[in-house]
């Protein structure tokens, strides 16, 4: 019998991997392919996802009192947390600055999308993936030409640049070799303009374009571009779940793919529209999109056990909003009020617009199924809607009104309408995972990930 009482830690686990090595032969065999093959990299960004958005989605699937919390699939993650400040004096990043460090290693100024502080094109994820032969996609929520995913692809000095972005994206590395084998996601109108319509040259040139979610399910070639709205798809609390479905046909495309030529992946999945529901202060949209979320893991987590050789990473890129559980001095967060909401602030605004304001309770009370009392309804009815505001603007009057009614029914707290500059959450599995433990910041995310692509 082996002794190991006077072995240190590392014999230990030295000891026990030997030990366990010799129990099956398909732990062996997954061993032996972890040490020759890099593993598949699945790159999870919520975006505005800070540990204060778990918390809220966690609370808002357990039921309050039971004594136990609902399970979910971030519990056994958690590996660390990642500063997440710009190259400049205010520490609150904007997501292009941190797109760029997790996707290039590199800090850069509030805009930045994939160069430094002194405009220099880095390298991001993609295209060292592609330079070592890897297959690589992305999927958004929003417009895929949006910070995030055009961080992960394109070098540009204003993430506002969102035509040449898509141009960029639309455009090959070199002859024949396209920056991604999946792109899911919006923003329809950017790549078929009056100037410019890319969408019937992509198909020319061999590229699957498809723009109806039902298509996700049929599709069976790659390159694939899928733009399933003009801009952003709806929220998740307006529509159905979306961000499990596009990841489920990422995964089985780059699978597919993998069949042909044993390359390995990288895949990066964000859920864009937390960090929207931030800025709007809306915490039922924020709940939702955290659960659109959750579902995309619940699918990488499942591949991932099939596929052991993977790296699931989740980070975020900042917290929006200032989010708190708990407001006004009350010792209480109203889960289930958030949960009784079943529309966004966006939707609900846009659609009082349109009705008569004598309407507007009998509207609204069925989609906030909160007790609100007569000076509330009051004070949403006497709303001005300034004369000189025009399209989303109009809707920002009625916001600010509903919002501080929701807050203090529900007992959630926002301080700000913009990101805030706290740590954000890490989480990692899979072969490499140990390099993602403790406190970071998010370059050495992006570093840590551009090391494991070789
Ligand atoms: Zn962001």
């Amino acid at each position: 019998m082996l002794s190991l009482k006077f072995l240190t830690p590392f014999r230990i686990i030295f000891a026990i991997s030997f030990i366990l090595a010799g129990c099956t032969q398909s732990a062996d065999q997954a061993g032996q392919q972890q040490n020759t093959t890099p593993p598949n990299i699945i790159f999870m960004i919520g975006d505005g996802m800070g540990f204060e958005y778990i918390s809220a989605y966690r609370y808002a699937m357990s039921e309050p009192g039971a004594g136990t919390l609902a399970p979910t699939p971030f519990d056994d993650l958690l590996l660390g947390a990642a500063t997440t400040y710009p190259d400049d004096d205010t520490w609150v990043t904007d997501s292009a600055a941190s797109a760029t460090a997790l996707a290039t290693g590199v800090k850069s100024y509030n805009g930045a999308i994939g160069i430094d502080a002194n405009k220099h094109p880095q390298q991001n994820m993609m295209e060292r993936a592609r330079s070592q032969g890897w297959y690589t996609g992305a999927i958004s929520t929003v417009h895929v030409n949006h910070a995030t995913p055009a961080s992960f692809f394109t070098h540009h000095p204003s993430r506002k640049m969102y035509e040449a972005i898509a141009d960029s994206l639309a455009t090959p590395l070199q002859p024949g070799v396209w920056r991604f084998d999946v792109l899911l996601g919006g923003g329809y109108r950017y790549f078929s303009r009056d100037d410019k319509n890319w969408l019937p040259e992509l198909q020319q040139q061999g590229m699957t374009v498809i723009t109806e979610f039902d298509q996700l399910t049929t599709t069976t070639t790659t390159p694939v571009l899928g733009l399933f709205a003009a801009e952003a798809l709806p929220a998740a609390i307006d529509d159905q779940p979306r961000l499990a479905s596009m990841t489920q046909t990422a995964l089985r495309l780059l699978t597919a793919k993998q069949q042909q030529q044993q390359q390995p992946f990288a895949l990066m999945v964000e859920g864009s529209q937390i960090d929207w529901c931030g800025h709007a202060n809306d915490i039922a949209c924020a709940v939702h999109e955290m659960k659109d979320f959750a579902q995309a893991l619940d699918v990488v987590l499942a591949y991932q056990k099939e596929h052991p050789n993977t790296l699931i990473v989740i980070t975020a890129d900042h917290s929006t909003g200032g989010l708190t559980l708990g407001q006004g001095g009350e010792y209480a967060w109203y889960s289930q009020k958030v949960m009784g909401i079943t529309a966004s602030l966006e939707v609900m605004t846009r659609e009082l617009l349109e009705l008569p304001r004598n309407q507007w309770r009998e509207y609204l009370q069925p989609r906030l199924n909160l007790e609100l009392t007569e000076e509330e309804w009051h004070r949403i009815a006497a709303v001005e809607v300034p004369a000189e505001a025009k399209g989303r603007d109009r809707q920002k009057a009625i916001r600010s009104a509903i919002v501080p009614i929701i807050s203090s029914h529900t007992r959630t707290g926002w301080t700000t309408s913009g990101h805030t500059a706290v740590d954000v959450p890490v989480m990692a599995i899979g072969p490499g995972s140990e390099a993602f433990r403790g406190y970071q910041d998010n370059t050495d995310i992006g570093k840590a990930l551009l090391k494991l692509i070789r």
